[in-house]
């Protein structure tokens, strides 16, 4: 029997439930959605969870098409899956936890006796720990951006080159190798022992289906690869970018970019322009350095030194 909060199955079976994470301001329990499906034959386990940010919702269409499509009697191992890790964020379609003000993405391994975002993390990270493979399902939240995989353990860490590989498995094309921030459960879980990636499928607002089948790619090739599902996949050489530098707004006014997304960018070439609301260009930013267009600001208004874009930089291939 495999169990995850109220989802029980036994061999060859799925089920769905709830994972209690406490109690909400009027007094009902609030229980994360969550999937468990325990294969008919005996193999790893492996987690999938999204909407840590509450605006990012790619991830969750990645679960809501990819469930459907498991067949607990062609599986070999169990498969948990937390549908909606950030509860509240999710009603409200914010990006923090609007009950403590806190990025979710920074509490793990959290606090069972804490405040509401610590309780999430404790009971996901009590699921995470029972598992062989993580994959922790985000998006650029509501700016545009390429769809690509991050490692976040850091390139020294004994997990390094494992997390490395589950990146290249799921197989977005980019990875993005640099040590996250203390509290990210792809910094967190592989200190666990548990090779840990945190796709980021594309970004924006509602659901894009191109990401969103990448996504599902990505966990058929995960799926493929450690032996949950019959069959091989070839891993294809990724773009690693090992820095990230990001661009700010010199002056107010609306942006006008000179690439899109994935585009390979020359140091001292034209990123954007910042105009008037008469098309008169105000400034002109150049690029500090080589690098791929990775992600950029959704709206075009820009206030002086507000966030423009990102560029993906130290590119090697992987
Ligand atoms: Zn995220």
């Amino acid at each position: 029997m495999t169990t995850l909060g109220t989802a029980s199955a036994s061999p060859g079976e799925m089920d769905i439930g709830r994972l209690p994470v406490g109690e909400s301001r009027d007094g009902s329990e609030v229980g994360l959605p969550v999937a468990v499906i325990n294969g008919q034959r005996d193999g790893k386990t492996l987690y999938i969870q999204a909407v840590s940010d509450g605006d990012e919702l790619n991830g969750l269409g990645v679960i809501n098409r990819l469930v459907p499509q498991l067949d607990p009697a062609e599986i070999a191992g169990d498969i948990l899956i937390v549908g909606i890790v950030n509860y509240y964020g999710f009603q409200v379609a914010e990006h923090r936890n609007p009950i403590d003000d806190t990025k979710l993405n920074r509490t793990y391994p959290g606090n069972a006796s804490g405040t509401a975002s610590e309780r999430i993390s404790a009971a996901t990270f009590k699921a995470v720990r029972r598992s062989d493979l993580v994959l922790d399902l985000h998006q650029g939240s509501t700016s545009c951006m390429i769809d690509e995989v991050r490692v976040r353990c850091g390139r020294r860490h004994r997990l390094h080159r494992d997390c490395l590989e589950l990146a290249k498995v799921f197989g977005c094309g980019y990875i993005l190798d640099r040590k996250g921030p203390d509290g990210q459960l792809a910094r967190v879980a592989p200190d666990e022992g548990i090779p840990t990636i945190d796709p980021e499928l594309g970004g924006a607002v509602g659901w894009d289906e191109a990401s969103i089948q990448k996504g599902v790619k990505g966990v058929f090739n995960v799926l493929y690869r450690y032996g949950f599902l019959d069959g091989d996949i070839t891993t294809a050489t990724q773009i690693r970018a090992t820095g990230f530098r990001q661009y700010g707004s010199p002056a107010g006014g609306l942006v006008n970019f000179k690439f899109e997304l994935g585009d390979e960018i020359r140091r001292g070439e034209t990123l954007f322009e910042i105009t008037d609301p008469f098309g008169t260009v105000k400034r002109e930013v150049t690029a500090k350095s080589d690098g791929i267009f990775w992600r950029h600001r959704r709206l075009p208004q820009v206030a002086t030194g507000e966030y423009v874009c990102s560029i993906g930089t130290n590119l090697d291939e992987y």
